[in-house]
């Protein structure tokens, strides 16, 4: 890697954001962005992979699924433009990660502090379900990423049982120590996993913390599964790990 994270991170975003390795989510990104949902008729849909958003030297990082069809695949940023996101920003802004509370697009001066939003799979997919070959072919991108924000992050919020095995995937093939049998997702789950210390294995950045968060989706949050403090107490514990565990 060459220059700062943040040139380094730019490189990626701009690679990521011209992938066409997955056939049938190239097809599905670009109609939706063609075809478009009524109320966004007027507005020019990115229709292209989603990087990740926040800066490059991030503390925590929080892994989501995939973007949405009229959601980051209209916008261009990650959750941004669908309730989701709504429920995410609204809720980093309240524990002091996010400089407001509202997220709309390019140019709307939302600045994330101390985080970086990425996702395992880049491209809207058609009902929101990946292939396993669509993930294994997107994985690379996120292993990307965590070797950029590595010597600085101290805590991956995963967001859903999904997020959760791609985060750990990815931690571990990054080089943390991931534990077996493999912990179990649940909301407020927090793992403590170590650098790799074995002979001959890639070593990570430094000892890290794995939170679990119910997916923000209107599925959990119109249900009551997920509530606004439930969300804060995660974030807010990230926050107050990733302070305690400094730079
Ligand atoms: S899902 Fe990932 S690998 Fe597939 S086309 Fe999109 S960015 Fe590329």
């Amino acid at each position: 890697m060459s220059g700062s994270p943040a040139e380094a991170m730019a490189r990626l975003d701009e690679r990521i954001s011209r992938c066409r390795r997955c056939p049938r989510l190239v097809a599905w990104r670009e109609q939706a962005a063609r075809e478009k949902r009524p109320a966004y008729a007027d507005q020019d849909y990115w229709g292209r992979p989603v990087p990740g958003f926040g800066p490059a030297d991030a503390r925590i990082l929080l892994v989501g699924l995939a973007p949405a069809a009229h959601g980051a695949n209209r916008t261009g940023r990650m959750f941004t433009g669908d309730r989701s996101g709504d429920w995410l920003f609204a809720s980093l802004h309240r524990v002091g990660l996010a400089n407001q509370a509202e997220s709309v697009g390019v140019g709307d001066g939302m600045r994330l502090r101390e985080v970086r939003m990425a996702a395992p799979v880049r491209c809207a997919p058609p009902a929101n379900k990946p292939t396993p070959t669509e993930r294994a072919n997107c994985a690379p991108w996120l292993d990307r990423e965590l070797a950029i924000l590595a010597p600085t992050l101290r805590v991956v919020i995963a967001l859903g049982a999904i997020g959760w095995q791609a985060a750990l995937d990815a931690l571990a093939r990054a080089g943390w120590e991931v534990p077996r049998p493999r912990p179990r997702f649940a909301h407020g789950a927090e793992v403590a996993l170590a650098r790799s210390a074995r002979p001959g294995r890639r070593r990570a950045g430094h000892d890290l913390v794995l939170l679990g968060c119910f997916h923000p989706s209107p599925h959990n949050t119109f249900t009551g599964r997920l509530t606004e403090p439930m969300t804060d107490e995660v974030l807010g514990r990230a926050r107050e790990i990733a302070e305690r565990m400094g730079r």
